[in-house]
């Protein structure tokens, strides 16, 4: 007995959206509905490992009917259950659907539907691009669950049916639009799925007409897709329309661009070949860990285990995607007990060797190309600084940085940085904070700019983390400038005399800014601003202070040091006021000025804005008048 169900909400906009297309290839409809086919004999001959009664000729078959106008789409894998058929289809639960509306409907018709479907996983629904209607009959492999059918012209809801299929797996059937015909051809399906699936591991065939010797008409079968696993074929032999679309089917990054294909073949100790890919783009959820896919696909001898194996990948590398295929690691065994296995260790050491030195190269022949590449990945690699203690040298040497000396967008390695260093120039200098536009104008730059020496700019967020730990490059040491004590032998002695020349001023400050700063001090770090904030060597950062904060947490609110140049005239100037009896009041607003002035240079808000400003017009009028 049929049933009516709506769509939910997201899938109704979504089918809306794909029914109107006007997309110009639509021919990825085919695509998808292969990928899942696939997908579904990966699954259901998985299963036959251990049940070996469930083994059976592993087929995806495609099925023409010019006079009633339908392709038909037919695999024998693991079928759904009526429940199964509700919860994949009739509602989609993936996340990433939200996001796919949102994209599709900010770009509109300048879209690349193909690229987007690909890159947030809604393939069913692309077969209402070609279809004015679509029936699914399935039945549950090694289940006893009745057979269901599930029928809907996307317009709001679908149906649930009893269904007379007898064998496990999923017959699509696609009645085509009108504007849709050209996929009664035989030349136009054999071309797309050649195209698009021919690395697919099944045989994809398509029941084909065929003229005999005698003028009479037969039908044979025939296999579209040549089957071959990429990954095992001789790159020579690859050409670039078959990587893109091998890359297409295993990333989740959308499209078919990818910056790098890279082949292993190692022999030895665990025996294995893999293809990975490094990509161009990042894709919307990168940074969303949840929803992201980490890992590799884990073939053993061919046959699909897993799709994303943790164990062949670190967290740090996760922007990468390919297949590893294993020779030695045993079939039949559940995929837990295979994720102990210590081969996988190695394939990991080997693939995170593989994939640095493959950076390294990029870094060395086509730098612009890997400049691109790590401003959409640098943050992630970066990670490797601090999680990888036996990588991280190497890591160290393929990481980038902006600088006091680079135009902004453009990078310097560690090794560039250190090989320009002056002689006299004995540690790696860096300044953090959240933008280059706030580091770029602090004070605390001054002094080594005046020196020549340039200044490593850390302006993500995680730097501040990996910086904890790393210590040292060719044995030079990192120092931060706008962190704990500043030391300079040629202002040492300037640097006294101030200090005692105007103790009445330190003191004034000290008390006067005694809630915001917990010590005042001259120093040689500035050469033109009057002063400027410093962190005690222990304390947490003000652009991290306020990222805590923007997140709504309690952060210990850490007091700064205030540095004062002694060669300012500034300074002279407030301190001759301060020696003959300037009233206390106006004295106090020079003070909260100063350092109202220093903060707004680190880029932290003011704690009063309108008093600031009402100050500095109290101030402008008096030197006005
Ligand atoms: P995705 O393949 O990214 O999960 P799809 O929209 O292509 O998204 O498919 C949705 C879900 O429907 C699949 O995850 C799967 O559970 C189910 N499905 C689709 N086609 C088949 C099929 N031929 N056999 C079994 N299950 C299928
Ligand atoms: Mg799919």
């Amino acid at each position: 007995m049929a049933e009516t169900r709506e769509f939910k909400t997201e899938v109704q906009q979504l089918l809306q959206l794909m029914i109107h297309s006007l997309y110009s290839n639509r021919d990825i409809f085919l695509r998808e509905l292969v990928a899942n086919a696939a997908d579904a004999i990966d699954k259901a001959r998985f299963e036959s490992l251990t049940d070996t009664t469930l083994a059976r000729d592993w087929q995806i078959r495609l099925n023409i009917d010019k006079e009633a106008k339908t392709l038909t789409i037919t695999d024998n894998g693991i079928g759904m259950t009526s429940d199964e058929v509700a919860a994949n289809i009739g509602t989609i639960a993936k996340s990433g659907t939200k996001e796919f509306i949102k994209a599709l409907a900010e770009k509109g018709e300048t879209a690349d539907m193909p690229e987007l479907i690909g890159q947030f996983g809604v393939g069913f629904y692309s077969a209402f691009m070609v279809a004015s209607k679509v029936e699914l009959n399935t039945k549950k492999s090694g289940s006893d669950a009745p057979a269901v059918c599930w029928r809907s012209t996307g317009e709001g809801s679908y149906e649930l049916d009893c269904s007379d299929r007898t064998e496990p797996g999923t017959e699509i059937k696609l009645f085509l639009k009108d504007d849709a015909e050209i996929y009664l051809e035989e030349w136009k399906i054999s071309e797309i799925v050649r195209k698009y699936s021919d690395f697919i591991a099944y045989p994809v065939v398509l029941p084909s007409k065929k003229v005999n010797e005698d003028k009479t008409e037969t039908v044979e079968d025939r296999v579209l897709n040549s089957q071959k696993a990429i990954w095992l074929r001789k790159p020579s032999e690859i050409t670039d329309d078959e990587y893109k679309s091998f890359y297409s089917h295993l990333s989740n990054y959308g499209g078919t661009e990818y910056l790098k294909a890279i082949h292993m073949a190692a022999e030895g100790a665990s025996e294995f070949k893999a293809l990975l890919f490094l990509p161009k783009q990042a894709p919307f959820n990168l940074l969303m860990p949840d929803i992201q896919k980490k890992g590799l696909q884990l073939y053993i001898k061919r046959m699909f285990i897993t799709d994303e194996c943790k164990e062949l990948l670190p967290d740090y590398l996760r922007f990468a995607c390919g297949v590893v295929d294993s020779s030695d690691l045993p079939l039949n065994v559940s995929r837990e007990i295979l994720q102990q296995n210590p081969l996988l260790d190695k394939i990991r050491t080997a693939v995170t060797s593989k994939l640095i030195s493959e950076m390294k190269k990029l870094l060395e022949n086509s730098r612009e190309d890997y400049e691109k590449f790590f401003t959409e990945f640098g943050k992630i690699l970066k990670e490797g600084l601090h999680t990888d203690r036996i990588n991280c040298e190497k890591i160290k040497d393929i990481v980038l940085y902006e600088s006091m000396n680079t135009p902004a967008g453009k990078f310097i390695t560690l090794k560039e940085y250190v090989e320009a260093m002056p002689e006299s120039q004995k540690d790696i200098y860096f300044i953090t904070g959240d933008k280059r536009s706030a580091v770029a104008s602090s004070p605390a730059l001054e002094y080594y700019r005046s020196k020549g020496y340039d200044v490593l700019f850390m302006t993500d967020p995680i730097d501040e983390w990996v910086m904890q730990t790393m210590f040292q490059y060719l044995q030079k040491s990192f120092k931060p400038v706008t962190k704990g004590d500043f030391e300079d032998k040629e202002s040492e002695d300037k640097v006294k005399a101030a200090g005692e020349k105007y103790s009445k001023l330190v003191d004034f400050l000290k008390t006067t800014l005694e809630d915001k700063v917990s010590v005042v001090r001259f120093s040689g770090r500035l050469t033109e601003s009057p002063c400027c904030l410093i962190v005690d060597g222990s304390a947490l950062p003000p652009h991290m202070e306020r990222l805590f904060k923007a997140m709504h947490q309690e952060v210990p609110v850490s007091k700064r040091i205030f540095e004062l140049n002694c060669d300012h005239p500034l300074i002279d100037a407030f301190n001759t006021k301060l020696e003959n009896g300037e009233n206390p009041e106006t004295l106090k607003k020079f003070a909260n000025t100063l350092y109202n002035q220093a903060l707004l240079l680190e880029g932290s808000p003011l704690d009063n804005p309108v008093e600031f400003a009402s100050t500095i017009t109290e101030l402008l009028s008096n030197a006005l008048k």
